[in-house]
């Protein structure tokens, strides 16, 4: 185990094993980021204060959801005069993760800086290409995670694509709360048929045009003269969806009142009218929908 910042230690699933080495240390606290349970490859009477976060190695493997946890139990450690060994199994990648996004948000670095400072320690880590872009998404979000920030919604939805249709549900989690079924002074947007309430703007998991698009526009300008815009919006799954997605990779999202014809869904993704791909996506259509300010509602 090697010491990579005041009362951190990185090390390997081994190192459980050395209880002199942990004691000599003044380990307190264990922090696991691994699919074996350590309590395994602990004695029996082991006195530590332990965290498991069970991941596997694999590029899809979530680790963001998990890091300002991980981070506030180094942070007791530290704070507690202790000391904590965060490991997985070869100690390269996943701990790896977990270290260097501690130190981004210990020390308010980048992702590039701090990696590269624990590559400074521990010269053989390396984590995987799916944990990197996690890291990045974390310096993106300021280091803290927000359930509520389109960028992590985004990130959460792809998450479950990459595992669709093995999965086979979608975690009830995932979706937002129906706005026909709770209030909200948000603003909100109804069936243009039925003025059924269908999402609220929190929803919107908005997109930038980005390279793909501007070559798309181009494309475009050479016959079309309009301007490229996007013509749906491109939202969070909301509860009354549900039974459409059942076990379907792709569908029609119908109004739950009248059965317009709202929009779609794919899990794979589509192209946006502005050449942007969204993966998955769930669109409904400007046309088919309105929005509504809830504070001029009186009824
Ligand atoms: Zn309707
Ligand atoms: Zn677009």
């Amino acid at each position: 185990m090697l010491l990579v910042d005041h009362g951190v230690f990185i090390g390997t699933a081994a190192d459980l094993n050395d209880r002199h080495e942990l004691v000599n240390h003044s380990v307190t606290h264990i922090l696991s980021v691994d699919s074996v349970d350590p309590a395994l490859l602990l004695p029996a009477d082991d006195v530590f204060c332990r965290k498991w976060v069970c991941v596997l190695d694999e590029a899809t493997s979530d680790l963001l959801s998990h890091m300002d946890d991980c981070y506030t139990f180094i942070q007791q450690a530290v704070e507690g005069g202790g000391a904590v060994l965060v490991h997985c199994q070869a100690g390269r990648s996943r701990s790896a993760t977990i270290v260097t996004a501690y130190l981004m948000k210990r020390h308010g670095l980048s992702f590039s800086k701090a990696y590269e400072k624990l590559k400074t320690i521990k010269q053989d880590v390396q984590v995987n290409s799916g944990f990197e872009e996690q890291l990045c998404m974390y310096e993106a979000i300021g280091c803290e995670v927000d359930f509520s920030c389109p960028l992590y919604k985004q990130y959460r939805l792809n998450k479950v694509a990459e595992k669709y249709p093995e999965l086979e549900q979608v975690p009830r989690e995932l979706f937002a709360v129906d706005p026909a079924h709770s209030s909200s002074s948000e603003v909100s947007y109804r069936c243009r048929k039925c003025s059924r309430t269908l999402f609220r703007q929190s929803s919107i998991l908005s997109h930038s045009l980005g390279d793909g698009a501007s070559a798309f526009a181009y494309k475009k300008s050479s016959n079309l003269s309009g301007d490229v815009q996007c013509t749906s919006y491109f939202i969070e799954p909301v509860q009354w969806m549900e039974p459409a997605l059942l076990g379907k990779m792709d569908g029609q999202l119908l109004c739950p009142k009248c059965g317009f014809k709202l929009g779609s869904f794919r899990w794979f993704g589509d192209q946006c009218s502005c050449g942007r791909w969204v993966t998955p996506s769930f669109q409904l259509h400007h046309n088919r929908v309105d929005e509504i300010q809830r504070l001029n509602i009186k009824r």
